[in-house]
């Protein structure tokens, strides 16, 4: 059996290494964040509890950019290379539709943080 992570304990992961990065790095606020959502987990449900998470952390208040999961995958078994979306997996697994064998994508079923926006202190909301 697989082992996949709930929404909670993925958010809870990402935050919690991102505020450690923030620390480290003086940020104290942030404008947005951007994260590629794995394809077995739910948008909705991410970003109830990002949000939840967060408050009282620079991360109040950032806007959360979602990407879907995409990657490029050659098959090991034929060397045909794919573009893969969430479409096109059965949970993590991609069946190639060149010689039919099935493949674990195993970044697929991650939450990855992608980039973050920090707001400079000095500047307003205006432009730069
Ligand atoms: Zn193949």
């Amino acid at each position: 059996m697989h082992y996949q992570l709930d929404e909670k304990t993925a958010v809870a992961q990402l935050v919690s290494a991102l505020l450690a990065k923030l620390k480290k790095a003086s940020i104290h606020r942030v404008k947005a964040v951007r994260i590629r959502r794995g394809t077995p987990f739910s948008e909705a449900l991410l970003r109830a509890e990002f949000t939840r998470i967060v408050d009282n952390t620079p991360l109040q208040g950032a806007v959360i950019v979602m990407d879907d999961f995409t990657c490029n995958f050659t098959c090991k078994t034929c060397g045909v290379s794919h573009f893969i979306t969430g479409d096109n997996l059965f949970d993590l697994l991609f069946i190639c539709p060149d010689c039919g064998w099935s493949h674990e994508i195993e970044n697929a079923g991650m939450l990855e943080l992608v980039d973050v926006m920090p707001c400079l202190d000095t500047q307003d909301d205006g432009p730069a």
